[in-house]
């Protein structure tokens, strides 16, 4: 039996065959019907009791994920309290978003009277990444279930159990019709995901992998939504409470090891505060632990490889006149990376540029703050952003110049916690959007019926129009929009 304590398992997921996926596409398909027949308000109870299943049962899943990913139990739980919370939302607020709604038919067509619905798409293909292997999946699967589609989930190699924990608690609740099935596996099976007849995918990874699927699904003419990688940074402007500014810039950048999309990667800090904020940096991210005891506030990196990358970018900076604050090439003893902190670390170094993915923390500092949005925005990402002023209201205004999908302003990540904000990011960070309104909507084909309800005295769309129709038309549009 497998342990918290275990190391994560490499490649454990046994491959589903093209076969296997066509079947489970096929079966998620003649559960859609039946599902969608439920209503919004049928699916709420179903995805509610599933909801209320996964909280009766967190140690589990906790457990789960902690023995697929070695993250810290603290981060587990994090992680399944947002999985509720999210669900929740989205069951709650799916007939509100996407229910029939009537539309104004505007002047020139008074006489009809419009409808506008979101219908589902049928089967949604999610692919999911391993560092939240639980929560990540969560928005696309429950928005697209919510809506009436069904799901086929692709969870990373990593992590093919939590994936099929999912399955089974939510089979448990629709009386044993599975409307979201799994097929595990590597690549290959996500590629033939996005070759089998689904109607959109969604998926989060890297950005390199985001456009492999692109690829694939191009075939098919398969809609996507990418959720790619990111290069989060954070300004911090000389009147910043520092003291909350270090705090959230430690816990970004070192929480689940740092292995988080959304992690904090890059502070621009304001030259006159520099120092002090480095201080408050070093100081708290140097009291943090490495294990996997309950003492533990940093887990393993998950995958060797990202312990190469980690290696280089350290390396790299660090050769090219970068400082180690705190930490170095030594912090890495793997699976473990204990707190790196690098200062004075050049622009265009790979710890800059490019998604280190574990907890290093580059902190530059900057002659301004608006030095420091054009350096933040000089990424090719743009996932989240955050900005640290005592002044909010020019906090917001330093956020709307920010090119990120998202910006938390004196916090940071803050916006992974509200189920009703749309998520997603911009370039290399992907395309679309998950949670929210917009996510829900995501996942469905909107349809508008226009009815007529009684025939007008003038038709301009016929060609038995009268002769003194047309400029008539012309003249009434000339008086109302023509000044
Ligand atoms: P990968 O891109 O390696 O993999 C993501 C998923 O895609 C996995 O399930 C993977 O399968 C699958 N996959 C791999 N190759 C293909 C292919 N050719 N066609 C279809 N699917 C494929 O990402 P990681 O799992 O390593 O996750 C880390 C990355 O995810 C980081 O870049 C991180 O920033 C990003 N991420 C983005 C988030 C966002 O919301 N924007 C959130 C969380 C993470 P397998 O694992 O079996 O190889």
């Amino acid at each position: 039996m497998t342990t918290a304590t275990d190391p994560p398992p490499a490649a454990r997921a046994t491959t589903s065959r093209t076969g296997d996926v066509t079947a489970a596409v096929e079966a998620a398909r003649r559960a859609q019907p039946g599902w969608d027949a439920l209503g919004f308000a049928g699916r709420r109870k179903a995805l509610n009791a599933w909801c209320a299943l996964i909280l009766r049962r967190s140690d589990e899943l906790v457990d789960l994920i902690r023995a697929e990913t070695g993250k810290t139990a603290d981060d587990a739980r994090l992680e399944v309290v947002l999985v509720a919370h999210h669900l929740r939302w989205t069951a709650a607020h799916a007939a509100r978003v996407l229910g029939r709604r009537g539309v104004s038919p505007g002047l020139l067509m008074f006489n009809h009277a419009v409808e506008v619905t979101h219908r589902p798409l049928g089967v949604v293909g999610v692919i999911g990444p391993w560092n939240y292997p639980a929560f990540i999946p969560i928005g696309p699967v429950s928005a697209a279930l919510a809506g009436g589609n069904t799901v086929v989930l692709k969870p990373s190699e990593l992590t093919p159990r939590t994936g099929e924990w999912l399955m089974a608690t939510l089979a448990e609740v629709t009386g044993g019709t599975r409307v979201l099935h799994v097929v595990t596996g590597d690549g290959t099976t996500g590629e033939a995901l996005c070759r089998a007849a689904v109607d959109k995918i969604s998926f989060t990874g890297s950005s390199a992998t985001g456009r492999r699927v692109m690829a694939a699904c191009a075939d098919n003419l398969t809609p996507v939504v990418i959720e790619g990688g990111g290069k989060d940074a954070m300004v911090v402007a000389a009147d910043a409470d520092l003291d909350a500014a270090a705090d959230a810039a430690v816990w970004a950048a070192m929480t689940n090891a740092g292995q988080t999309c959304v992690g904090l990667e890059r502070v621009y800090v304001v030259d006159a505060v520099a120092d002090r904020f480095l201080g408050l940096v070093t100081e708290r991210a140097a009291a943090l632990r490495t294990g996997d005891g309950p003492e533990a506030d940093l887990g393993r990196i998950v995958l060797p490889r990202q312990l190469d990358v980690i290696a280089t970018h350290v390396g790299d900076a660090l050769a090219r006149g970068a400082r180690a604050v705190l930490g170095g090439p030594q912090s890495i003893t793997p699976p473990y990376v204990a707190p790196i902190v690098l200062a004075d670390v050049p622009e265009d170094s790979a710890a800059v540029t490019d998604e280190t993915f574990g907890p290093v923390l580059v902190v530059n500092r900057v002659a301004s703050v608006e030095d420091a949005v054009e350096r933040a925005n000089a990424s090719g990402y743009g996932l989240g952003a955050s900005v640290f002023t005592r002044d909010r209201s020019r906090g917001r205004s330093v956020a709307a110049r920010l090119r990120a999908g998202m910006v938390s302003v004196n916090a940071v990540i803050a916006f992974a916690g509200m189920p009703a904000v749309p998520f997603g990011g911009v370039g290399e960070s992907g395309f679309g959007r998950v949670h929210g309104p917009d996510g829900l909507r995501e996942f469905t084909r909107t349809q508008a019926v226009t009815s007529q309800r009684f025939r007008p005295l003038m038709q301009p769309t016929s060609f038995r129009r009268r002769p003194g129709t047309m400029p008539a038309l012309v003249r009434m549009v000339r008086t109302l929009y023509g000044r």
